[in-house]
């Protein structure tokens, strides 16, 4: 094999060179602030949070305790996976509904394929659209019994884009404190004041609405529909009521309620037994239970209107794929059909949650729904205890701080509608025995962990 070497490459590994040699030389000359300070402004590993990723690596290593991330699956991840040519119970896949692999949506994504290739290649404003992804946006309205809705190519990106471009620096978007990152991020992007209450405290936010409400132009609630932290919900009825005392719109972020909340999965609303159109904005993901990639927002004519002419993540970004909307409308679809998915999923809530409390471990705010936190409180030994299951054959993830609240670190269990009632007592039964065992020898090991 003869290796070329291309000119932009030359010119990167000159510039390399010369930074090497300018480092070399700063040393050995003993270097002057100026010096040290232009060094570090160019040197990635003293970007915020790098030091604390070495210090996690490092202590990983001193323990043989291995990353619990990245962990790769070598086949479809439902309630049963493969890593490492190991097969193993799973409880971290989002396909609540078993839909992912399902043959008829295999079969969409392949015909879908077959006609229109796997990319639209650019925005749907400039390239042009195809009829899945307006028959998705139709069946997503349907479903929220709204006038209309929009579709893009990532969740987060919805949220952040959206949010972002919504609100702007004379007005409010006020959160769950366990709202997603995405959630925040949009807020910081759109310039608006930002606020979050405690998860789940609505006189709370009442009363923050009752004394600023007023400095602000528009005002924006986002909350989710379920919580995918503590596996958790909101009152819907109540937060509709608020927001509607003061003025303000209400965004719920239904990315882990479709398809697992309300008797037919159709998600909060129905639910609480309450009109969708009462909500201003539904925000969904098309990743979890519709077994496929991609946002929603689904609402008035005028709000999608606004945002399929205006927003830059929909107007600046390539039209989601083909093959991905057409899967999506089929997972839709055979949620619809076929309720007794949803039936299930929420038996197997239910009955993990009993077995849960039976064994006396702690699930938090769990409200016995498809997601269910066995909370640990420090990091270290949820990571810990994740490794132990794996080894036993279970997978399931550890959540730790700053993404849970210090001393809230927890293993998150993602149940499906395949779940067998046994499978769930084995993980419980294996988790409640490792954590005894865990426990006991970080106490051993002493106040680092
Ligand atoms: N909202 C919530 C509540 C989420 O949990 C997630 C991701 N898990 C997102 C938005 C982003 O969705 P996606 O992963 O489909 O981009």
């Amino acid at each position: 094999m003869t290796s070329k070497t291309s000119p932009l490459a030359n010119a990167a590994r000159q510039r390399l060179l010369q930074r090497v040699e300018a480092m070399q030389d700063a040393a050995s000359i003993g270097m002057s602030d100026r010096v040290t300070a232009e060094l570090k402004s160019i040197d990635f590993s003293t970007l915020s949070g790098y030091d604390e990723l070495r210090f996690y690596r490092s202590l990983g290593q001193k323990f043989g305790v291995e990353s619990p991330y990245f962990r790769m699956h070598e086949g479809l991840a439902g309630s049963h996976t493969q890593i490492a040519g190991k097969a193993l119970l799973n409880f971290s896949s989002y396909d609540y509904l078993g839909l992912n692999g399902h043959p008829e949506i295999v079969a969409a994504a392949k015909a879908a394929i077959d006609r229109y290739g796997v990319s639209a290649s650019a925005s749907r404003h400039v390239a042009g659209e195809r009829p899945v992804h307006r028959a998705l946006e139709q069946a997503l309205a349907d479903h929220y019994g709204v006038a209309d809705s929009l579709i893009f190519v990532s969740g987060y990106a919805t949220n952040l884009g959206v949010i972002g471009h919504i609100l702007g620096p004379k007005d409010l978007v006020i959160y769950d404190s366990l709202a997603h990152n995405s959630v925040v991020m949009g807020g910081v992007l759109s310039g608006a004041a930002r606020r979050s209450f405690p998860h789940n405290d609505l006189d709370s936010l009442d009363r923050m609405l009752a004394s600023i409400r007023g400095h602000f132009e528009r005002t924006l609630i986002v909350v989710e529909g379920l919580y995918s932290m503590d596996g958790d919900y909101p009152d819907l009825p109540r937060l509709i009521e608020i927001k509607s005392r003061h003025s303000a719109w209400l965004m719920v972020d239904e990315a882990h309620a479709l398809g697992v909340l309300g008797k037919r999965g159709y998600g909060s609303a129905e639910y609480f037994g309450i009109d969708p159109q009462q909500v201003d904005i539904w925000m969904g993901t098309l990743s979890k239970t519709l077994a496929g990639c991609g946002g929603y927002i689904a609402g008035c004519h005028e709000l999608v209107e606004y945002l399929r002419l205006t927003v830059g993540v929909f107007v600046y970004s390539v039209a989601m794929p083909p093959v991905i909307a057409a899967s999506a409308l089929k997972a839709l679809e055979i949620m619809h059909r076929e309720p007794q998915r949803v039936t299930k999923l929420q038996q197997n809530g239910a009955t993990f949650r009993s077995l849960a409390l039976n064994r006396g471990l702690d699930i938090g705010n769990g409200a016995g729904t498809a997601i269910c936190p066995i909370i640990i409180a420090d990091s270290a030994p949820a990571v810990v205890l994740s490794q132990r299951l794996l080894e036993r054959g279970i997978n399931v993830q550890p959540v730790t701080h700053p993404a849970v609240p210090a001393k809230a670190s927890r293993l998150r269990f993602f149940l499906t509608a395949m779940h067998a009632d046994a499978e769930m007592a084995a993980a419980i039964e294996a988790t409640a025995e490792e954590l005894g065992q865990v426990r006991d020898r970080m106490r051993a090991l002493g106040p680092l962990l």
